[in-house]
């Protein structure tokens, strides 16, 4: 498979550094292609804006869908945002590695999406969730909590994990067509040994072994 992996973390020694960084290696090991973005190393800026495009539609107002729409016809699209999209078109699979920040994507991460996910180019025309331009894809959230376990069911302190990510896998994911792969969720490594974080990093690497077998989830409706 071709896969994309993005890490979204301002420390490149945390712990989400150690799962990107494992996955690059275990699916490497295992035969697939892999692609990185590395969003805070690459100093990828999250701020949509005309800096999005090399065209111009209408250059007395911005409507940012207009322009995305006017440079997926005019082959207008910057560089650095030319570059991601083909990294999400030639990906198999799409694994984002990224804390839970706010109940949310971190905002590089957030805006990295506002500026990529570009209607034209990767959705509309009436090409959504099933249909949606990315069919035939799948993608994967890894990510970690400061959180305990427990306090992410649905009864918990914080309330139902799947409900909390719904935005980003049923609203972004499944919208632009990708089936969703179960989250891969680590619980507090903040507050966990080494020898737990040790596990946790065996049991992503033995789950990645095996991905291309798995199946999607029905990641909720609203
Ligand atoms: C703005 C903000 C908002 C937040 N909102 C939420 C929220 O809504 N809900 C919530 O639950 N939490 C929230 N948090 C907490 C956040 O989700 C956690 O702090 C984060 O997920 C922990 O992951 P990390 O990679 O940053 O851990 P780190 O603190 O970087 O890592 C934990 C430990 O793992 C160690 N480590 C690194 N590499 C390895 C390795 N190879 N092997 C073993 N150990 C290793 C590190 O040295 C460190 O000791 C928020 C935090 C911030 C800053």
């Amino acid at each position: 498979m071709n896969v994309f992996l993005l890490l979204a973390h301002p420390e490149r020694r945390s712990f989400n550094g150690a799962m990107f960084d494992s996955a690059v290696e275990t699916l490497s090991a295992a035969g697939h292609a892999v692609v990185t973005s590395d969003l805070y190393r690459m100093g990828f800026d999250p701020v949509s804006g005309r800096r999005n495009f090399t065209s111009v539609c209408d250059a007395d107002y911005l409507k940012l869908q207009s322009e995305e729409v006017h440079a997926t016809e005019v082959d207008g699209f910057a560089p650095e945002i030319e570059e991601e999209i083909v990294k999400v078109e030639s990906a198999d699979l799409m694994i984002w590695q990224f804390p839970l920040w706010w109940f949310a994507l971190p905002a590089i991460l957030k805006g990295w999406v506002d500026r990529v996910f570009a209607m034209g180019r990767t959705y509309g025309g009436g090409r959504v969730y099933e249909t949606g331009r990315f069919s035939g894809k799948r993608a994967l959230l890894s990510l970690t909590t400061g959180g305990p376990e427990a306090a992410y069911r649905k009864d918990g302190f914080n309330g139902d994990l799947g409900a909390i990510l719904r935005p980003i896998q049923r609203g972004i994911l499944n919208f632009t067509g990708f089936a969703v792969l179960a989250p891969q969720v680590v619980w507090g490594p903040a507050r966990a040994d080494d020898t737990q974080r040790a596990a946790w990093l065996a049991d992503w690497d033995r789950r990645l072994g095996a991905i291309e077998n798995e199946s999607p989830i029905d990641v909720g409706r609203y």
